[in-house]
């Protein structure tokens, strides 16, 4: 008599052409579509939904945004972090990147028809930026212009480096191994706190390619040390009289001084300190896109436009446009967070801490990124108990990913890279996560997340 009642539930390709997912299988794609359709198909299987709910069921699992990457509200207090991709771009920088989604004249002169040099806008905008230098290039990210500054220059040949500067740069890759896979040999001088413009001068012969300053970005030496400024390695000659090239491997992609980092170096006035050419990343204190920006006279720049690796290394035109947007625009999310004092964040943590019922408490952020690792930010942030700070990561759907951090046992929200107008989400998120903290929950060794203990010292 009874009809079992799974004979009801649609067959797939009847599901799929229901009108509720016209819009969705334009927007996702078929298989994503399908996956939740079968999904629902199951749960109505095991009783769980009527078979008349199918549809309707799948429709609400499917995904809002068209990529898995998901939207994260930086409440860490890290102004720079490559978990989270490092540089939030500026609103000027967004239009940009959604202009040159579609065909777009990169690489062509619309006067004449004809082909121009790709991204002339950016390498314009930095010109115009760093008038020093001569030339700009721009590459995939700050390793890959540094590569082609020692391959360009050195492969086969000598790169001199002080033992104080073979760096890691993070993610278990070191500069030194870098440079050797480029087919140039590393030449180190000095040791590790002290070297000297005489332990340069002595190891230069005619198989030198050129000489490489690297920033340490993400330590600091103190006490008894002794490094080698631009302006002593300046002039630099083969025995042949030929002039050594000096690369300068600033990092974190400050085209000027900024006095809030007086110790970070910038692209300008390396150059005018007798650098020939400067290598920093896009997507550090720059605040842009993810590149690698390289800068410097002009002989030097064509001789690496037009070496094969420049190619491998070309960045594409969303990247172009970004670049070209923050340089011009420099008032990105990276300069307003740095630059937000602790007095004006006070308030905004008093009132999220009033909103939730908890306390401010005084902290420093951190630059990251490695930049400027002696630099806190004085800041105000609001404290909770540490297992909220995992609840907030896997929040429930509709529900921003808030990050925030751990700091000697305390969860710590931190607003100075959160947008102002966003404050209210972060409020909900912790809400919601703080309601939660009565749940009975697994106690956990290691979150696996971003823990107050290792955000300083994670270069990049
Ligand atoms: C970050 C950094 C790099 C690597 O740049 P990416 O853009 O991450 O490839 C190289 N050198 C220094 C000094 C850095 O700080």
């Amino acid at each position: 008599m009874n009809e079992d009642p799974r004979r009801a539930i649609p067959r797939t390709d009847v599901a799929l052409a229901a009108p509720e997912f016209t819009e969705a299988t334009k927007r996702l794609g078929r298989t994503t579509v399908r996956a939740a359709v079968t999904a629902a198909q199951e749960r109505a299987r095991r009783g769980e939904i009527h078979p008349g709910e199918v549809i309707e069921a799948a429709a609400a699992t499917l995904p809002v945004r068209t990529s898995s990457l998901t939207p994260v509200l930086n409440a860490t207090g890290v102004v720079i972090h490559t978990n989270i991709g490092r540089a939030p771009l500026s609103p000027s920088a967004v239009a940009a990147v959604v202009d040159a989604a579609g065909y777009v004249d990169v690489e062509m002169d619309l006067a004449t028809g004809g082909r121009s040099r790709r991204g002339a806008g950016a390498l314009a905008a930095l010109r115009e930026a760093v008038p020093d230098a001569g030339d700009a290039l721009v590459v995939n990210n700050g390793a890959a212009a540094l590569v082609l500054a020692t391959t360009a220059l050195a492969s086969g040949k000598e790169v001199i480096v002080s033992r104080g500067e073979m760096i890691e740069i993070g993610d278990g890759f070191r500069l030194p191994d870098l440079i050797s896979s480029t087919g140039a040999r590393l030449r180190e001088v000095g040791t590790t706190n002290r070297t000297h413009p005489r332990d340069y001068l002595e190891a230069i012969g005619p198989d030198t390619g050129c000489i490489l300053k690297a920033h340490p970005s993400n330590f600091r030496v103190d006490g008894f040390t002794t490094s080698v400024g631009h302006e002593e390695l300046r002039g630099a000659m083969r025995p042949d009289g030929s002039p050594v090239p000096l690369v300068a491997d600033i990092g974190s992609g400050l085209l000027a001084p900024d006095p809030l980092l007086p110790d970070e170096p910038d692209a300008s006035t390396a150059l005018r300190q007798g650098a020939s050419i400067v290598t920093a990343s896009g997507d550090k204190l720059l605040g842009g896109p993810q590149a690698g920006i390289l800068l410097g006279d002009a002989d030097v720049v064509t001789a690496l436009r037009r070496h094969p690796l420049a190619r491998a290394l070309r960045v594409d035109k969303l990247t172009i446009a970004a670049l070209e947007a923050t340089v011009r625009a420099p008032a990105t999310p990276v300069a307003t967070a740095l630059h937000t004092s602790a007095d004006e964040l006070r308030p905004r943590a008093e009132q999220l801490a009033a909103a939730l019922g908890r306390e401010v408490v005084g902290v420093d952020g951190r630059v990251g990124g490695g930049g400027a690792p002696g630099v806190p930010l004085l800041g105000w942030a609001v404290e909770v108990p540490a297992d909220v700070v995992e609840r907030l990561r896997t929040p429930p759907a509709d529900v921003p990913v808030v990050l925030a951090r751990v700091d000697d046992g305390r969860g710590l929200i931190d607003l100075r890279c959160v947008p102002a107008d966003r404050d209210g989400d972060v409020a909900t998120a912790v809400r919601i996560a703080l309601g939660d903290a009565d749940a009975p929950h697994p106690a956990q060794e290691d979150s696996g997340g971003i823990r107050g203990a290792e955000l300083p010292g994670r270069p990049s």
